[in-house]
């Protein structure tokens, strides 16, 4: 027997009966997201290989071993995005927005990483995206983090953490890494060979690794935040503040690095202990400088990306509310009553009803479990009888009663009928 076919692994369908948990999820974000000023905007799966290589940067995970990566036909390199902000910036750049006055951006959408596949982790996976440019300002490094916590919160998260960092600029980052690279090549015995490996282009990704002998071994390391220059130092100072005047419960974690390269001053990280090793729920971080560095105006940005299928996982007391999906059922008896239910089935749902039939001919029996079993409203018998005198029998499911209507203005007392109980 021939296998049947599987979904590539790592890859979910999302089933009906799950996408209403999405659309949720999705809508409450699209609804916060206006309060705070974003704009949805959407980009391709596809991009330059070179976009995200400049921009997450060649020596983090992502880019080394994470990326779908392949040439097509005319040879050029290309990439399912893993992250949305590079896109977000170059489509930002492509498309001169600076001039649009258009700021605030937010994107869902599927990612793509190859990572090995297990609870919270995927390889198509989706995120929420938001991305503002050209703020300064720490105000909104703090109304960013509200903004993910409230959202959180409105959906239901609850138990998770928001861990917050620093990590320096150009001024006072190149110090610290010479700092550190001298202690880590002074504990170098006690690394892993990955470790090893970033202390010349990387150092500071060492913080992330998850071997226990790493971890040991950088117990005592410097930590960037005592290294910070006065700018940067002010600009966390004020972060902090502001995350207490909206009273947003948060921790400093001066080991927390992310994985991409282009952050600055604040980077963050929303938390979780509910998810085994994938504790990440989702995370963001200050880029002043990559605008400029992809060729756009020398814009600052913040942004943050939560993962849509971990915040699931952590999502309590949603009660789907299935609304009743087929308002009328026709039970059709008979090839003419047949050919006149599949008009009237169209002119029900041109007025906003939806409507369903069994296409192929069955007993009215079958028919009516048919209409039971999906729910409907009520359901419209037309037979041979019926059709010669232009009516049909209506039978309100719930109440067991059933009545006649004229077929001529059947359609509109239904629609009152059936959208006013609504
Ligand atoms: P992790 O440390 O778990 O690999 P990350 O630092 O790579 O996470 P980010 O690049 O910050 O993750 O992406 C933001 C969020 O997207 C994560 O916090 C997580 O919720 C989600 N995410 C990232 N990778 C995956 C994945 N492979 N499958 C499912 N969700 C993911
Ligand atoms: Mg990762």
């Amino acid at each position: 027997m021939r296998q049947s076919l599987q979904a590539v692994r790592g890859m979910m369908d999302i089933l009906p009966d799950e996408v209403e948990k999405w659309r949720f999820i999705e809508e409450r974000a699209r609804n916060l997201f206006r309060r705070f000023g974003y704009r949805e905007i959407r980009t391709p799966l596809l991009e330059a290989t070179e976009l995200f290589a400049r921009s997450i940067g060649e020596a983090t995970d992502i880019v080394e071993k994470e990326m779908y990566t392949f040439y097509d036909a005319k040879g050029r390199s290309i990439s399912l995005r893993p992250e949305a902000t590079a896109s977000i910036i170059r489509a930002f750049i492509q498309h001169q927005l600076h001039t649009t006055g258009d700021r605030k951006f937010f994107l869902l959408g599927p990612m793509f990483r190859h990572e090995r596949p297990q609870k919270g982790r995927y390889r198509q996976f989706h995120q929420i995206d938001v991305e503002a440019f050209g703020i300064q300002d720490p105000m909104l490094d703090a109304e960013l983090m509200f903004m993910a916590r409230s959202f959180l919160d409105e959906i239901g998260v609850k138990e998770v953490s928001l861990e917050v960092n620093t990590l320096g600029c150009s001024v006072c980052r190149p110090g610290f890494r010479t700092v550190l690279q001298d202690y880590l090549n002074a504990n170098v015995d006690h690394l892993c060979p990955d470790c090893v490996r970033r202390i010349p282009k990387n150092p500071l990704r060492c913080f992330d690794c998850k071997v226990p002998q790493c971890k040991e071994a950088l117990a005592e390391a410097p930590l960037l935040i005592n290294f910070l220059c006065q700018k940067c130092l002010s600009h966390f100072e004020s972060v902090k503040s502001y995350l207490e005047q909206l009273s947003v419960p948060y921790v400093v974690n001066p080991r927390m690095v992310r994985g991409l390269d282009y952050y600055v001053r604040t980077a963050f990280e929303i938390v979780t202990t509910h998810l085994g090793a994938q504790n990440a729920v989702g995370g963001g971080g200050r880029y002043d400088g990559l605008m400029k560095d992809l060729g756009g105006p020398d814009l600052p940005g913040i942004g943050f990306a939560l993962g849509i299928e971990r915040i699931m996982l952590l999502m309590s007391g949603y009660q789907p509310s299935r609304e009743n999906d087929v308002d009328v059922y026709l039970v059709l008896l008979g090839d003419s009553a047949r050919r006149k239910g599949f008009q009237i089935a169209q002119e029900l749902r041109k007025k906003g009803l939806s409507v369903e039939m069994d296409y192929d001919p069955k007993s009215v029996k079958s028919q009516m479990r048919s209409a039971d079993r999906v729910g409907a409203t009520v359901s419209v018998i037309i037979g041979d009888n019926e059709l010669e005198q232009s009516i049909a029998q209506v039978r309100f499911m719930k109440e067991g009663i059933q009545r006649i209507y004229e077929l001529s203005d059947m359609a509109a007392e239904l629609v009152d009928i059936i959208k006013g109980a609504k």
